[in-house]
């Protein structure tokens, strides 16, 4: 057996105005914990009710909230933090919770951009971030039993240096968000050409269920089952079951790598070169496609032109095929090769999150909208959007990205800002968010690909999910028929 321990912890959005001790909720009233249930919790886990905390537990990354935090308010305050050590204390909390009607919301590195770890009703914040390490690595697999609340450079670090693997899963916020966050919100990281999003690499699952039952799905590279109850979990943000340990699918680590640009006369261009290669088998890990926009912001386009970066890590003979594929696409679409140097100043500041945050602070709307559509509609949900979202009054800019590809298609990622008057803040990123969501799903888009549906994104649910949400309704009721589980969330009540 062997074990990795680690203890990270969450990395707050922005700073409060005043204090957190102070700050006040947003969404007002919600769950008391009255000094009996205080002890009975404190009684199964770690408890706590440090004012502090209990503010920095009530929010997490969404753009929307961290504005609040401008004026001193968290969107709400937990009630209690709870932080169990082990899944039998997750369950005696689930049972209790469960009996007291008690809301749960668990919460790993608090960096969903949605809201989803927004305690909405108060009650139980359940920091998952006590469970935290490396259970076992079964090398002859590449399989990684590792607790929920572990964060990735933590893993990663372990994995490569210690055990030449890699999972892969490198999302921008790879620095700040846990393995059960990333699961729970059926995230996708950087470089998901080549390893995939997170549903594909996880092989099995722990979860705790609302009654405190304790499940393992999964467990084989493939079955036949009946229906794959681990993704039944993937993306259910917390609603559905607490997940405890995740077992992950891990590559060898690699050892060659290569690295490309391209400039292309229009994103039309680009788009078509990235499908092509995309469709003729070519999957390097990291391909961006960036607007004109984008590409003069970032990476010295003249405003019209889009960029191409592309990296692949493998080995040589699939790396130097990939490539030579991706350069035939490129040039067949009138690229011209651009200066390699642009992945690397990517990788440099990639993950970096001054930008938003300085623009925060300035009262500024910044988000990123980001959905998945089929090749064939992919010009008329960038064409749609932006204009839908730029004829929102206040409205500044919207610019796109193709971050990941599919054989079918692709996500599509906007970045929009706005300079509402301080007191219209809060209406004008609704309405940004309803033109934008809206022109999307008319497009034929998906409601989100990687950044969830949370608190922010709710409220499109029923129209993303047509008559499909009734069985996603089943679900809740059937396996959290108390609704304590992050009630509020994902177009739930
Ligand atoms: C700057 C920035 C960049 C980002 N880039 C990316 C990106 O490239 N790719 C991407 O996919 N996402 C990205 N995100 C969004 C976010 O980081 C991901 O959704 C991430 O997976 C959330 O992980 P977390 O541990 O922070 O989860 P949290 O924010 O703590 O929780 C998110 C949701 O998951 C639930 N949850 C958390 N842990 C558990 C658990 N153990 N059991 C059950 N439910 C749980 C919570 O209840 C909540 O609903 C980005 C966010 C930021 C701020």
């Amino acid at each position: 057996m062997t074990r990795h321990t680690f203890t990270s912890a969450a990395t707050e959005p922005i700073e409060f105005s005043e204090s957190a001790n102070t700050a006040t909720s947003y969404f007002g009233d919600s769950f008391v914990i009255t000094p009996d249930t205080m002890s009975a919790l404190q009684s199964i886990c770690p408890c706590d009710t440090n004012a502090d905390n209990l503010a920095q537990s009530g929010r997490d990354w969404w753009p929307r909230a961290m504005n609040w935090a401008l004026r001193n308010q968290t969107p709400q305050r937990a009630g209690v933090v709870c932080r169990p050590t082990s899944v039998q204390q997750v369950s005696a909390l689930a049972i209790f919770c469960n009996q007291n009607r008690i809301p749960i919301t668990a919460a790993g590195g608090r960096s969903a951009v949605t809201g989803a770890a927004v305690p909405l009703r108060g009650g139980v914040a359940l920091d998952m971030t006590s469970l935290q390490g490396i259970e076992s690595v079964d090398t002859v697999s590449g399989l990684i039993e590792v607790w929920a609340g572990t964060f990735g450079p933590d893993m990663e670090a372990v994995l490569q240096e210690q055990y030449q693997l890699t999972v892969g899963h490198f999302p921008q916020s790879f620095d700040i968000s846990t393995v059960g966050g990333w699961v729970a919100c059926r995230g996708a990281g950087q470089y998901s050409t080549r390893y995939g999003k997170i549903e594909d690499m996880v092989a099995a699952l722990e979860v705790v269920l609302a009654d405190g039952t304790i499940i393992r799905t999964g467990g084989a590279p493939a079955g036949a089952v009946g229906p794959d109850l681990t993704q039944i979990f993937l993306g259910s943000e917390g609603t559905l079951g607490i997940i405890t340990k995740v077992w992950l699918r891990a590559h060898p680590k690699p050892h060659y790598q290569q690295r490309a640009a391209y400039t292309f006369a229009s994103f039309a261009d680009g788009i078509n070169a990235v499908r092509t290669l995309i469709r003729d088998g070519a999957t390097p890990a990291v391909l961006r496609l960036y607007d004109g926009s984008e590409s003069k912001r970032s990476h010295g386009g003249n405003g019209t032109t889009a960029t191409l970066l592309v990296l692949d890590e493998a080995n040589q003979a699939l790396v130097e095929t990939t490539m030579s594929m991706v350069h035939e696409a490129a040039l067949a679409n009138n690229a011209v090769s651009a200066d390699a140097a642009l992945v690397e100043a990517w990788m440099h500041h990639r993950n970096d999150t001054s930008a938003l945050q300085a623009l925060t602070r300035k009262g500024f709307v910044v988000d990123t909208l980001e959905v998945a559509a089929s090749w064939n509609i992919v010009d008329a949900v960038v064409n749609n959007v932006e204009s839908a979202i730029l004829a929102i009054p206040h409205a500044r800019s919207a610019t796109c990205h193709l971050s990941h590809s599919y054989l079918d298609g692709a996500c599509l990622y906007f970045t929009f800002a706005a300079t509402p008057p301080e007191d219209e803040f809060d209406s004008t990123y609704q309405a940004l968010w309803d033109a934008g969501q809206h022109a999307a799903l008319n497009a034929g888009a998906n409601l989100s690909h990687h950044h969830g549906v949370g608190l922010n994104r709710a409220r499109f649910m029923k129209d993303a999910l047509g008559s499909a949400f009734v069985v996603l309704q089943a679900l809740k009721t059937t396996l959290d028929p108390h609704n304590i589980l992050n009630p509020g969330k994902l177009g739930f009540k």
